[in-house]
């Protein structure tokens, strides 16, 4: 059995709308990148999206817009994909990371205002596996302190606590739709916000700094437009955007799906010694990107191993950032400096989760890690 760690669902219905795309004469970033961008802020209840062409480019131009830049610290998680820390660098500021939460692997709310000096201008939370952080409490040590709020929202399309969905509470938030995303254009990627001022900059960073986006200059006569900034080639375009749109219909049961393989995955391995996993905090709904489970660390690899001889697509979402090579060789950092996220980095496995999986994969899954735990343990113990 081979059971695929990812599978998107993109289908007919897709077809027809990338094909309406190359029907027209069209195809960078114009009517339906458009479309999709209004389509989207209707869903996250938020006013302004802006299509870009990952969430990387769309991590540094929210920092960008927010005004973040040389000489400015931003705290962050170092449990998280390197590119969240990597566009504050671009930015050309310095991520400060601060640790996280052990029940969840979310930036821990109670630890950031021991991080803040002079220099922090802004926090970059992280809503890890689809489990928002509490915005409630970083939006409220944000404004004591005067502090912008960007959500990377990579893993958090379908979530929500509290009342709030990502994009509700932060400056900006940013979406991506990389391959084994939520919502998947192969890459791709979206930043929403409430604030016409940073929705604006994005739109004029991401073309180059231009004072008339392509579709403008195509529709009707030529006519000259002008460079206002230093801007970038970060466009989402059409043929992304026809890939997005009909997927944001077929979201809700795609989570439906989503919590149905969770709660079998959870149901399988409760009871059995050595494993578990991050909660759901009250008051949410997980966005369910990603299923981990945490094992102990010795056990880790071998499990890894194990998992991928029987066929299962595995995968580790993060060993901890700091403990990278670029960062420690960069910032010094050694062990122990973080070890909430250190921990979680040296235990966490990711399960396959996608919508097509189904019940007898989910079985072999439970079961094969459940044998493999089993074996090692007993070795490790007699
Ligand atoms: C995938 C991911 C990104 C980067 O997204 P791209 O669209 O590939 O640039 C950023 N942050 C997190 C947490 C991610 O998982």
């Amino acid at each position: 059995m081979k059971v695929e760690f990812y599978k998107h669902n993109l289908g007919q219905e897709d077809l027809e709308q990338v094909g309406r795309v190359i029907k027209s004469t069209f195809l960078t970033c114009g009517p339906v990148t458009a479309e999709f961008e209004e389509k989207f802020a209707q869903y996250l209840g938020v006013k302004y999206v802006v299509g870009v062409s990952n969430a990387t480019a769309g991590l540094f131009l929210a920092l960008r817009a927010l005004g973040i830049g040389p000489d400015d610290e931003v705290i962050t998680t170092p449990m998280t994909f390197i590119a969240t820390p990597n566009a504050v660098l671009h930015a050309g500021a310095k991520p400060v990371f601060v640790d996280v939460e052990p029940k969840t692997g979310n930036l821990d709310a109670s630890r950031i205002e021991a991080a803040i000096t002079p220099k922090t201008k802004a926090i970059l939370p992280v809503h890890l596996y689809g489990q928002m952080c509490d915005m409630k409490a970083i939006r409220r040590i944000a404004d004591k302190h005067g502090l912008k709020v960007i959500e990377d929202a990579a893993h958090c399309v379908a979530g929500r606590r509290d009342g709030l969905g990502p994009g509700q509470a932060g400056d900006a938030a940013v979406f991506s739709f990389y391959a084994t995303k939520e919502l998947t254009s192969g890459e791709g990627g979206a930043v929403a916000t409430n604030d016409e001022g940073v929705a604006s900059t994005i739109r004029l960073l991401r073309s180059h700094g231009m004072d008339r986006a392509a579709a403008e200059r195509y529709v009707g006569r030529f006519r000259h437009w002008d460079m206002v900034a230093l801007g970038y080639n970060f466009t989402m375009f059409d043929i992304q955007a026809a890939l997005l749109i009909k997927q944001l219909d077929r979201l809700a049961d795609y989570h439906k799906t989503r919590e149905q393989i969770c709660e079998r995955y959870e149901q399988g391995l409760s009871g059995m010694a050595g494993i578990s996993w991050p909660s759901v905090a009250p008051n949410s709904r997980s966005a369910r990107h990603l299923f981990t489970v945490w094992v102990p660390a010795k056990t880790r690899d071998e499990l890894l191993d194990q998992l991928q001889e029987k066929g299962i697509g595995v995968a580790v979402n993060y060993r901890a950032v700091p403990l990278l090579k670029y960062y420690r060789e960069r910032f010094g950092f050694s062990d122990n400096g973080f070890p909430v996220a250190e921990d979680i980095g040296k235990r966490t496995i990711s399960l396959p989760l996608h919508c097509q999986l189904t019940d007898k994969e989910i079985g072999f899954v439970i079961d094969t890690l459940k044998d493999g735990l089993k074996t090692v343990l007993n070795r490790n113990t007699g």
